[in-house]
């Protein structure tokens, strides 16, 4: 991923970066391939929470478990990310498609105020 949605991520990373009650990490997804020199052969692993994992991953307001997909304007979640998401909510977390920084904070806000958080 780079472009449009890194700057999103990268605002939204330091704009919720400093608030007590939020953590969140970068959670890269995808399939590297590399030379094992033991087995003699390239292999392949897989890296990232799981497929359909969104980009950042943590813990929000009230300790639940807090997940957002980052989008640009026009980006569409495939179907396994909408998938993963709907995990986290059915699993009693808050999983979002987010396209801006403000998006995300108002989901940072949104969980404070059903928590009783500042
Ligand atoms: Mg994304």
């Amino acid at each position: 991923m780079s472009g449009p949605e890194a700057a999103i991520q990268a605002e939204i990373r330091l704009v919720l970066g400093g608030e007590r009650d939020v953590a969140l990490w970068r959670n890269n997804v995808g399939l590297a391939e590399f030379w094992n020199e033991r087995l003699r052969r390239m292999v392949r692993v897989e890296y990232g929470l799981a497929v359909g994992s969104a980009d950042l991953v943590g813990i929000g307001p009230g300790g639940t478990f807090l997940a957002l997909e980052v989008k640009t304007e026009r980006g569409r979640t495939t179907p396994e990310q909408e998938r993963w998401l709907e995990l986290v909510r059915l699993k009693g977390g808050v999983g979002r498609v987010v396209r801006s920084a403000e998006e995300a904070v108002e989901v940072v806000r949104a969980m404070r105020a059903r928590t009783g958080g500042v």
